[in-house]
């Protein structure tokens, strides 16, 4: 009995450090069913720039500092926050990101803390920001990043089932804490001082141009000078970034938030 709780444990720990959650209680088909968590990329020399929250009315000038470098980003979209998704010049923000070849994703619906969802809540967040970008890009994301970061195994098991893994970062540019551009940039500094192999970054698309127009292009600098990549989050991971692309669909009245 004693031997079998100590390899439970150590499997367990195995399993935390490869971000898997598992208790053994759950069944065999409930572990398969839940979403793998990533909170770092995993090819070496990558860096993957996520911004979260949007589409918002700074997202083309950071497509535009994005492109200019040569770098690509992801957008953990909303469908239904700062701006309804569904307003035309929203639309032609997400088209505007995904016809330059960066990565869009789900940051679900309305923002809500998904740990105080029942299930059926957590699918409705989750469902209706994909129907959105089904329907603006063609794209069914394979990636979701719970607001505020927060999951539990409900949120988990939702999205495996969903086809999606679940997205958190390993550095945060502290934007969305009130951070001002020169702490920003010295967080940049800091982290590419210590050079790990990989970056997976948080950044918000809803905080001040100010703050961007000045932060991103110097961090991009910074990385570009270090040697990194800078690539989609699917690339730094080596996974598709859709799970499916069909042609994008024509506005309906269905079309709304
Ligand atoms: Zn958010």
């Amino acid at each position: 009995m004693f031997a079998t709780k100590s390899l439970l444990a150590v499997l367990s720990l195995c399993l935390a450090f490869l971000g898997v959650a598992a208790s053994p209680a759950t069944s065999s088909l409930e572990r398969r069913a839940r979403a793998q968590v990533f909170s770092r990329c995993t090819k070496p020399n990558t860096v993957a720039l996520t911004f979260d929250d949007g589409p918002y009315i700074y997202m083309n000038d950071i497509v535009n500092a994005l492109d200019a470098a040569g770098a690509k980003g992801t957008f953990f979209f909303n469908g239904n926050n700062y701006d309804c998704i569904y307003n035309t010049n929203a639309v032609n923000r997400v088209k505007y990101a995904y016809s330059h070849g960066h990565q869009v994703a789900s940051h679900t619906w309305a923002h809500k803390d998904l740990t105080t969802l029942t299930w059926d809540q957590i699918h409705d967040e989750m469902w209706r920001v994909e129907q959105a970008l089904v329907r603006i890009t063609g794209a069914y994301p394979a990636f979701m990043r719970p607001p505020y970061g927060n999951y539990n195994n409900l949120v988990l098991d939702a999205s495996g089932i969903r086809g999606q893994s679940v997205i958190i970062w390993d550095f945060d540019s502290q934007d969305s804490l009130g951070a001002s551009p020169q702490t920003s940039k010295n967080l940049y500094d800091g982290v590419i001082g210590r050079h790990p192999s990989t970056i997976l970054t948080l950044n918000h698309e809803t905080i001040g141009s100010f703050a961007l127009h000045q932060v991103l292009p110097y961090a991009i600098q910074k990385l570009k000078a270090a040697g990194y990549q800078l690539v989609t989050l699917a690339e730094c991971l080596g996974m598709p970034a859709y799970q499916s692309v069909v042609a994008p669909g024509t506005r309906d009245s269905n079309w709304h938030c």
